[in-house]
């Protein structure tokens, strides 16, 4: 079967993201910032996924995707705690909903509730509740919740070892993914992601992470950001820096996803990066829906890059199911308590 690991519920309905504008606005003049939510019909959320990222998967000829809340609306530089945590909690129990409608094509990872400054040990209780509540496999960790100022420590920090430790216990990966920028250097998802990605394989090269936490797993998405391309510069600053080689200090614990949107990225990132650290996905509908005028294709439809590969074919099937039942054990689990 062909599993994309990254998928956001960029469609969700219109009720959702009205319930978030007047809760920032509460916020503003001092309001409650935990308000009821409006009552959002199963019909309305069918109609926003078959028409979207369920077409798309047929058409596509994927089968299933790792589902989260939109990523660049988690917006953990707004507000305060409290905010963040009640649209969290939202966002989070929206995707639920998606997963009971579409058992077999959807499967829950959950947004963080994160605020710049609040120690990350405040989101381990919504960890926990997604997954042995909600039955999520994964979860997206912000390493920026500043939204494109870098105000916190790096990832290795052990300021971040609380939560890696319920990540453990829980056996769940984390995606490493930021949200909205609000420094207007960074374009959300032309300059912050892709600076996020590199800077985050770059502190788990710096630190010692992994001796540390060796089961812990991080999903780095959008191919990695510019790590393939430059593969040679962080072998070689691993040398410098007197680290062990990347495969042993880095590799065993960090995957790249296929959220590269033309032919020569991809062939770069196989070229470059072993297939066991590679999971398929796409990141639709989401930040690049355009057709590319030079292949007739939506730049987004990943898998048509794969297919085009000349590599044998289990290693194909590794990128599309094996890696991603073996980074997430709990979809492993789900998908065999569903005979597949
Ligand atoms: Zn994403």
């Amino acid at each position: 079967m062909i599993i994309d690991c990254h998928g956001h519920y960029t469609t969700a309905p219109g009720a959702h993201d009205v319930w978030r504008t007047a809760q920032t606005a509460a916020f503003k003049a001092g309001g409650d910032v935990n308000a009821a939510y409006p009552s959002i019909s199963d019909d309305e959320i069918r109609d926003t996924i078959e028409h979207n990222q369920l077409r798309l998967l047929r058409e596509r000829g994927a089968d299933m995707t790792v589902f989260s809340p939109r990523a660049s609306t988690m917006a953990h530089h707004v507000g305060n705690e409290a905010v963040s945590l009640a649209w969290t909690r939202r966002c989070n129990d929206l995707i639920k909903r998606v997963v009971g409608l579409f058992p077999r094509t959807f499967v829950g990872v959950c947004q963080l509730p994160q605020s710049p400054g609040i120690p990350i040990s405040h989101s381990v209780a919504e960890l926990e509740r997604c997954v042995t509540e909600l039955g999520f496999i994964g979860c997206n960790l912000n390493p920026d919740p500043s939204g494109g100022h870098w105000t916190g420590p790096p990832l290795t920090d052990r300021a971040w070892y609380p939560f890696y430790e319920r990540m453990t216990e829980l056996d769940v990966p984390a995606m490493v993914h930021v949200s909205g920028s609000c420094n207007a250097n960074f374009h959300a998802t032309g300059a912050h992601y892709i600076n996020a990605d590199t800077t985050a394989f770059m502190q788990f090269l710096q630190g010692d992470l992994f001796r540390n936490f060796p089961a812990l797993r991080f999903i780095i998405p959008h191919g990695g950001g510019a790590v393939p391309y430059h593969w040679g510069r962080y072998r070689g600053l691993a040398d410098m820096l007197g680290r062990p080689p990347l495969r042993e200090h880095v590799m065993r614990n960090v995957f790249f996803d296929t959220c590269v949107y033309h032919q020569p990225g991809i062939d770069l990132l196989f070229r470059v990066i072993d297939v066991d650290n590679i999971l398929f996905g796409s990141e639709m509908v989401g930040a690049v829906r355009g057709i590319d005028p030079e292949t007739g294709h939506h730049f987004d439809d990943t898998k048509r890059y794969i297919d085009a590969l000349a590599i044998p074919e289990a290693d194909k099937r590794r990128v599309f199911e094996g890696n991603a039942r073996r980074v997430y054990p709990r979809l492993d689990a789900i998908l065999k308590g569903q005979g597949r």
